[in-house]
């Protein structure tokens, strides 16, 4: 049986991709407070001015490619049994070709229903005013913005708590409950951490560092896995 490997992912593994990190730019998201863009009370405030920036993000994660970091993650499936946890709303680990995706935060390419958050359409065009679900209100973009609920953490849980190997790269582990999953695995687990801006580490027993960007992080790391996979 393979061992089982959890990704978990954020905006640092695109960087390289050309799409800007969050925490690196003072803390605001393509010159943009996160309050204004990214919360029930900015969409309840200027509903334009959310539908622009993120059919900005969309239309420019279109011009964007997987980098080799998301590319080596999914060649790792031939020896392991992978599954990545993102944080990230874009669809490079897809493209990548990662078979088992878990979105934490939602995604960039999918539209939902502002009155039902079950309702969920593929939609890889601008949302406009006016577009609207099946119920008749206005779709808003598929994001879980800052103060909603993850539901998706029930399902990324049970795989932190069942992983051999976790790998961690380019999240700044702040924003929960995302940031509190490495608390789940197992004290035995191998584990690893890649950011090439780390001032500080989580306190996670047996946690190894790669102090390197994505890329090259990951090209190292997956050369170790392979040669370890019969151990
Ligand atoms: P963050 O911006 O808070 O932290 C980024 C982390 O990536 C930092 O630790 C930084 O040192 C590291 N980093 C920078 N360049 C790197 C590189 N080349 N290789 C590896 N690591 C690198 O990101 P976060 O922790 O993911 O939290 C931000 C929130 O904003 C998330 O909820 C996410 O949904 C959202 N967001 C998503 C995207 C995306 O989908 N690509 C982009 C920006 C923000």
């Amino acid at each position: 049986m393979k061992k089982k490997i959890a990704v978990l992912t954020g905006a640092g593994i695109s960087a390289e991709s050309g799409i800007n990190t969050f925490r690196d730019s003072n803390g605001l998201w393509e010159n943009h407070r996160i309050e204004d863009v990214a919360s029930p009370t900015g969409w309840a405030r200027n509903r334009q001015l959310v539908l622009d920036f993120y059919n900005q993000r969309r239309r420019q994660l279109l011009n964007c490619q997987p980098n080799k970091a998301h590319i080596l993650l999914a060649e790792l499936e031939k020896e392991y049994d992978v599954t990545i946890i993102t944080q990230n709303v874009d669809d490079l680990h897809e493209r990548g070709g990662s078979t088992k995706i878990i979105h934490l935060h939602g995604e960039l390419l999918k539209a939902r229903s502002s009155l039902d958050e079950e309702l969920i359409y593929h939609w890889p065009n601008d949302i406009l005013e006016g577009d609207k679900c099946e119920k008749g209100s206005q779709l808003r973009p598929s994001i879980v913005w800052f103060g909603e609920a993850v539901p998706k953490i029930e399902d990324a849980i049970p795989v932190v708590l069942d992983a051999d190997i976790i790998i961690v790269i380019g999240t700044s582990l702040v924003v929960y409950p995302a940031a509190g999953l490495l608390h789940f695995s197992k004290y035995e687990a191998e584990k690893w951490l890649i950011d090439p801006n780390k001032t500080h580490l989580p306190a996670i027993p047996n946690l190894k560092f790669i102090n390197d960007k994505a890329t090259t992080g990951v090209d190292h790391l997956v050369k170790i896995l392979m040669n370890n996979r019969n151990n």
